[in-house]
């Protein structure tokens, strides 16, 4: 494995906070995201503690890919324009010569809210973290059934909503659903009592492709990656998922962190995959390390009570990197677009406090944990705040992602044409 940050240091900024080891800004990092401060949403670069506002300062870009509050007219515009937004940034916040220009459209980030940092145009999630499928499968099918027949040969996914995917910061309310436990003759209608979080990244598609591209070809598609919490309904996923998959049950909200970390920022980290227990067929091998070194970890804050850290893992424990998955779902001809999110798979270690998902690390409920607090979790309760966090660690810097957070608000009350 390569090691951390090769050959990389910080990159010094006349802004004071972006120079700490400790911010997930630093000049190396140079995030995009949408904020508003009351005045409107704009597009903005995180630097320390503080957002720049883009259109403010000479940034170089044709203005008309500022015009609407999104992400997704700078990626269409192609790797030479994300190259020359990152080397003018890079220059306007390194050269003190720029600072009486530029000093005055940064707004402290406490001052801002963040909004969604892209239209999310499609959103695929996958289920290529080999400890989590384990798991999973040992739970629903029995240990000698755990990994499915294909799982070692194919990136597995589903098509999941784009309608579903929010900022952080956006409440999530329980869902209702359809479920039937094994000793249950009837199903029933009933707010999800096994409501869960998935650790997942988030790989934002850039450039379109029409046809069938290869693994290093869809690697150079990829603008940037988000941390990711694809909320989880396992009751009313263990009902509905055969044959055709999650569906309901992941339907309710998926929570991306505001800052789109680029590629650009993220390559110092890369990582290969671990080794192949099944040689891939051609078209899936990898080129060279496609994953990255970004150590996260779940945090769980009851209603009004300090955060436990419940989970620490690292996104190098997937079997397929996001260009793997990119390359399989083209292969059918499936067109991709700018701003298309791959899931990445819930992200689980091999050891028990390494696991990406209440599920496993309660073992279905069965092995409650025990919070900092004296409580106890199998799955999450009303009011209950995830928050995820990632960063790759440098010689003296981070390249961090924020948060990833969301309180979870109690289930509606049923209309009156669903009771019984
Ligand atoms: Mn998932």
């Amino acid at each position: 494995m390569k090691k951390k940050g090769d050959g990389m240091s910080l990159i010094r900024s006349w802004v004071d906070s972006a120079n700490r080891a400790d911010t997930d800004f630093p000049l190396n990092n140079l995030p995009y995201g949408v904020f508003d401060d009351g005045q409107g949403a704009r597009m903005g670069v995180a630097i320390g503690d503080f957002v720049l506002d883009l259109g403010r300062v000479d940034h170089g870009l044709d203005p008309v890919l500022l015009a609407d509050p999104a992400w997704n007219d700078v990626m269409a515009a192609g790797p030479s324009v994300w190259a020359g937004l990152r080397a003018r940034l890079t220059e306007l916040l390194s050269d003190e010569g720029h600072r009486p220009a530029v000093g005055p459209h940064l707004l402290p980030l406490a001052s801002v809210r963040m909004l969604m940092p892209f239209r999310v145009t499609e959103y695929t999630d996958f289920y290529a973290g080999k400890n989590h499928a384990v798991n999973v499968g040992t739970m629903f099918r029995g240990a000698e059934n755990a990994l499915p027949p294909n799982w070692l040969s194919i990136p597995i996914g589903y098509n999941g909503r784009a309608s579903s995917v929010v900022v952080s910061g956006t409440d999530v309310v329980r869902p209702w659903g359809q479920v039937k436990a094994p000793d249950e003759a009837q199903p029933r209608f009933a707010p999800s009592a096994r409501f869960d979080l998935e650790l997942e990244m988030g790989a934002i598609i850039g450039q379109p492709s029409d046809g069938m591209v290869s693994v290093a070809e869809a690697d150079q598609m990829i603008f940037g990656y988000v941390l990711l919490n694809d909320w989880s309904a396992r009751d009313i996923q263990a009902w509905e998922y055969q044959p055709l998959g999650p569906f309901q049950a992941k339907a309710t909200a998926t929570t991306i962190s505001p800052w789109i970390v680029t590629r650009a920022a993220l390559e110092p980290f890369r990582v290969s995959t671990p080794e192949r227990e099944r040689p891939l067929l051609p078209y899936l091998r990898e080129p060279g390390p496609m994953l990255y070194d970004i150590a996260l970890e779940v945090g769980l804050a009851p209603e009004g009570k300090p955060e436990t850290v419940i989970a620490r893992t690292n996104y190098d424990q997937m079997y397929y990197s996001a260009a793997q998955q990119l390359a399989h779902h083209t292969t059918s001809g499936c067109a991709m677009r700018v701003g298309d999110l791959l899931g990445s798979g819930t992200i689980s270690g091999p050891t028990k406090d390494s696991r990406g998902s209440l599920l496993e690390l309660s073992w279905g409920g069965k092995e409650p944990l025990t919070l900092a607090t004296g409580e106890s979790r199998s799955f999450l309760e009303d009011g209950d705040r995830l928050i995820l966090r990632g960063a790759a660690q440098g010689d003296g810097y981070r390249i961090g992602f924020g948060e990833c957070a969301g309180v979870l608000r109690p289930a509606r009350r049923l209309p009156d044409w669903a009771q019984e």
